[in-house]
């Protein structure tokens, strides 16, 4: 009786240990970008990730080109 307990036992913390250490590498995986701010192009509108976006004069742009050819629409 008392082996089997303990063989139950050991088997519910070696799945608790798998599951854990599969949800830590799950969330190592995961992007932060989903985490960071995320800004709208002035000239296309567009959403971005703040880090990835290009600023000039204080206003994000999506691209090099869009920061350019800054006149938004008529
Ligand atoms: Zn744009």
């Amino acid at each position: 009786m008392f082996p089997r307990l303990l063989i139950a036992l050991i088997v519910v913390i070696a799945v608790f240990a798998v599951m854990r250490s599969a949800r830590a590498r799950l969330g190592a995986r995961r992007p932060r970008v989903l985490d960071a701010k995320t800004v709208q192009c002035e000239r296309c509108e567009v959403y971005l990730p703040r880090n990835e976006a290009v600023v000039r004069d204080g206003q994000h742009y999506c691209c090099e080109a869009h920061a350019q050819e800054r006149d938004p629409k008529p």
